[in-house]
């Protein structure tokens, strides 16, 4: 197999070179020097450095877009390998190397069956998916303003899956995640005379407390949420009491009512422990990335697809759900598709993904590229 030996270099170059959220310029270039060589027609430097590549392949069958990310990390990696990265501090610890490699790997396929397929392939390398900004920054620019796709599926390598299965779900997969900000004002003054003072320490525990006791009573448990804080700050000495108390934290749901319930148990939560010691809060509250939600229409097409063309390859359709953030989560609010899991867990290795030492096991290309290429002859053909 060609494809599977230009994957495998790829990969090994791309993880070499990995770049920081927002500064995936020689990747991008990299990217769109493969694609045009490939007789993509190629958009660079779309919403940042986001790369987008279209091969018209005859008829009016449909636009399949497929979608990878291409930035890395700032960790320094400790894996030792021949192939480990040259850009100091900065490493693919997140496999989208390997996702790029998997999908040019498909787009080397699709060009060299070009004669007997159909319709439209739209490559999307996406920049920026680790802060969660390439996705709403390409689509913002432009990227499905001429045509939306009838189908769009991303990838991500999956460690807590076994390598040679894939995952595929329906319904929400990841969560919204949003963070808050709170600040709790009261009166500061001395730590014996707590009278004379309205105490924003004591605001700030009750409102953690009220909040965790609200987020367990007041949402539906049937479908997951989360919260969390991680910051709390104020006061200066042992024996004063402040004047503010500034916390933040974040919610992960899956839901949109349950995203509006929890900002609505927050205000209640913080309200009540203001008033309590008669101060004031003010939250400001910072709607994230959304929800990918799998369509289960999409799901039922690929479980056919897996079915007829790969089907010694074990499918796992339960128990993906997690409360991460993904912002192939945009592209779904536009287009029926799916985020799809290729399993990267091994036995004995690392499997955690933004690890020093995590690695994609080569039989993950091979995998990703036999579900790419089904898919587009499942659309395309
Ligand atoms: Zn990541
Ligand atoms: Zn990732």
């Amino acid at each position: 197999m060609p494809d599977l030996q230009y994957m495998r270099e790829t990969y090994e170059r791309l993880h070499q070179y990995p770049e920081l959220s927002e500064h995936e310029f020689w990747t991008a270039d990299f990217v769109a020097g493969e694609l045009t060589r490939l007789g993509f027609t190629v958009r660079t430097n779309l919403g940042g450095t986001g790369v987008v590549g279209v091969l018209e392949l005859g008829g009016s069958g449909r636009i399949l877009a497929l979608r990878c990310d291409m930035d890395a990390l700032p960790v320094q990696e400790d894996t030792g390998v021949s192939y480990a990265s040259k850009n100091p501090g900065v490493m693919h610890a997140c496999g989208h190397d390997s996702h790029m490699a998997t999908l040019l790997g498909t787009c080397a396929h699709v060009a060299r069956h070009k004669q007997r397929l159909n319709g439209t392939l739209v490559a999307i390398f996406q920049h920026a998916e680790e802060i969660v900004t390439g996705a709403k920054a390409m689509l913002d620019q432009g990227l499905f303003a001429e045509r939306k796709p009838d189908r769009l599926v991303g990838i991500h390598n999956w460690p807590s899956l076994p390598v040679g299965s894939l995952g595929l779900q329906a319904g929400p997969i990841t969560a919204f995640a949003d963070r808050f900000k709170v600040t709790f004002f009261g009166q500061g003054g001395h730590g014996a005379l707590p009278h004379q003072t309205r105490d924003s320490i004591a605001m700030a525990t009750a409102g953690v407390q009220n909040a965790f006791a609200l987020a367990q009573r007041r949402v539906n448990a049937s479908f997951p949420q989360t919260l969390s804080f991680g910051v709390i700050q104020g006061g200066t000495s042992f024996n004063v009491i402040p004047s503010q108390v500034v916390v933040e934290g974040t919610v992960r749901t899956v839901r949109l009512e349950d995203q509006e319930t929890m900002i609505a148990n927050l205000n209640q939560a913080f309200g009540a422990a203001a008033h309590l010691h008669g101060g004031d809060y003010s939250l400001e509250y910072r709607k994230g990335v959304p929800a990918v939600v799998n369509s289960t229409k999409v799901v039922e097409e690929l479980t056919e697809i897996f079915a007829a063309k790969m089907p010694e390859t074990p499918i796992v359709s339960q128990g993906l759900a997690s409360l991460i953030g993904e912002d192939v989560a945009y592209y779904l609010q536009e287009v029926p598709g799916v985020l799809l899991l290729i399993g990267s867990g091994q036995e004995g290795a690392v499997n955690d993904l933004h690890h020093p030492r995590f690695l994609v096991p080569g039989e993950t290309l091979a995998t990703g590229y036999k579900a790419l290429t089904s898919i587009v002859e499942g659309y395309l053909s």
